[in-house]
C-alpha cells in the first residue's frame, strides 16, 4: 500500500528557507516557449509546432522579421512568415510568440501574432515600446519585453511603463543575457535578474537560455538553473536540422534533443511544486 501511495503522491515542492523571501514560488507553472529562430518554410515550421503540441505545450516562437548584425545575412519571410506561424498555430492549437523590429510592422505583427515580442536591440526603443502598448491596448496579447544587453533592471522595469501606459499591461520580460568582459559564451546569462525582478516587481519573468549559451551544449544547464532561480518562462530555440538553419545554427537544439530536455525540465520542475505548460 504504502508504495502504491508514493507511485501516486505529488512531490513535495522544495520548502521555503525560515526567515528567507522564496522567489522561486511566484506560480505553479512554467511556460515553455520553444521555436526556431527563424522561421524558414511551411515545413520547417509544420514540424515543430506539431512537436511542440505533442509535448502538451501551449506557445511557439519564430522570427519573421530578424533582427541581423550583417544586413546580408538572411532577415526572415516577413508577412509570408507570420502566416505561416498563425497557420500553424491555428492547426496545432498554439500560441504565436514573434519580434516587432519595427513601429511600422506593428499592426501587421498584431494581426497575426498572440505576443509580441521585443528584442533586446529595441529594449531602449521608447517609440517602439509606446508603440506597441497602443496596438495591444485592446486585445491586451502579450508583449514579452527583452532586457537588452546594456540595460540594468532598474531601466528595464522603468521602461516597462511605456507599455503599461499605453494600454496594455500584458507584460512578461525576458533576461537573455548581456554583455561583459566574458567571451565563452555569446552572453553572460544574469541569472540573478530572476529573483531581483521577483524581487521588486509582480511582472512575470522568462529566462532566454538559447542566445546567452550561444552553442547548444550548454543550453540545459542554463535551462536548469533558470528553473532553479524561479523563472516563469523560458524561451528555447529549436530547429528540426540546425546545422543548416538560416540563423542561430550553432545554439538551437534538434527535436530529439529537445524532447529529451523537456523530460529533464518536468522532473525539475516537479521538486519546485511546478508543471510545464
Ligand atoms: C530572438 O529571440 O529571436 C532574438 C533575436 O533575440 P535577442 O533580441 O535576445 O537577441
Ligand atoms: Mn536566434
Amino acid at each position: 500500500m504504502d508504495e502504491l501511495m508514493q507511485d501516486v503522491a505529488p512531490e513535495a515542492p522544495l520548502g521555503a528557507i525560515p526567515g528567507l523571501p522564496d522567489y522561486t514560488q511566484r506560480g505553479g507553472t512554467i511556460s515553455i516557449i520553444a521555436g526556431p529562430c527563424s522561421v524558414e518554410s511551411r515545413e520547417q515550421f509544420d514540424v515543430i509546432a506539431a512537436c511542440i503540441a505533442e509535448e502538451g505545450l501551449s506557445w511557439v516562437r519564430g522570427g519573421a522579421f530578424k533582427p541581423r548584425t550583417n544586413p546580408h545575412s538572411f532577415e526572415g519571410l516577413g508577412e509570408e512568415g507570420l502566416r505561416i506561424m498563425a497557420d500553424a498555430g491555428a492547426r496545432y492549437g498554439l500560441k504565436v510568440l514573434t519580434e516587432v523590429m519595427d513601429s511600422a510592422h506593428c499592426e501587421l505583427v498584431h494581426e497575426y501574432a498572440d505576443g509580441l515580442q521585443i528584442g533586446a536591440r529595441n529594449c531602449q526603443n521608447y517609440s517602439l515600446l509606446r508603440t506597441i502598448g497602443e496596438v495591444s491596448a485592446e486585445s491586451k496579447k502579450l508583449v514579452f519585453y527583452k532586457r537588452g544587453m546594456a540595460t540594468t533592471i532598474s531601466e528595464w522595469l522603468s521602461a516597462v511603463d511605456y507599455i503599461t501606459a499605453a494600454g496594455n499591461d500584458n507584460v512578461m520580460l525576458c533576461e537573455r543575457g548581456m554583455r561583459t568582459f566574458e567571451n565563452a559564451t555569446r552572453y553572460t546569462l544574469d541569472i540573478a535578474a530572476v529573483p531581483v525582478v521577483h524581487k521588486q516587481s509582480f511582472i512575470p519573468i522568462c529566462v532566454d537560455v538559447s542566445h546567452p549559451a550561444g552553442v547548444r551544449d550548454i543550453v540545459p544547464s542554463l535551462a536548469y538553473a533558470a528553473i532553479a532561480a524561479g523563472a516563469d518562462a523560458l524561451m528555447i530555440e529549436i530547429h528540426p536540422n540546425p546545422a543548416h538553419a538560416k540563423s542561430d545554427a550553432a545554439q538551437q537544439l534538434n527535436l530529439e534533443q529537445f524532447r529529451g530536455l523537456l523530460s529533464n525540465l518536468r522532473e525539475l520542475a516537479a521538486s519546485f511544486g511546478k508543471t510545464l505548460v
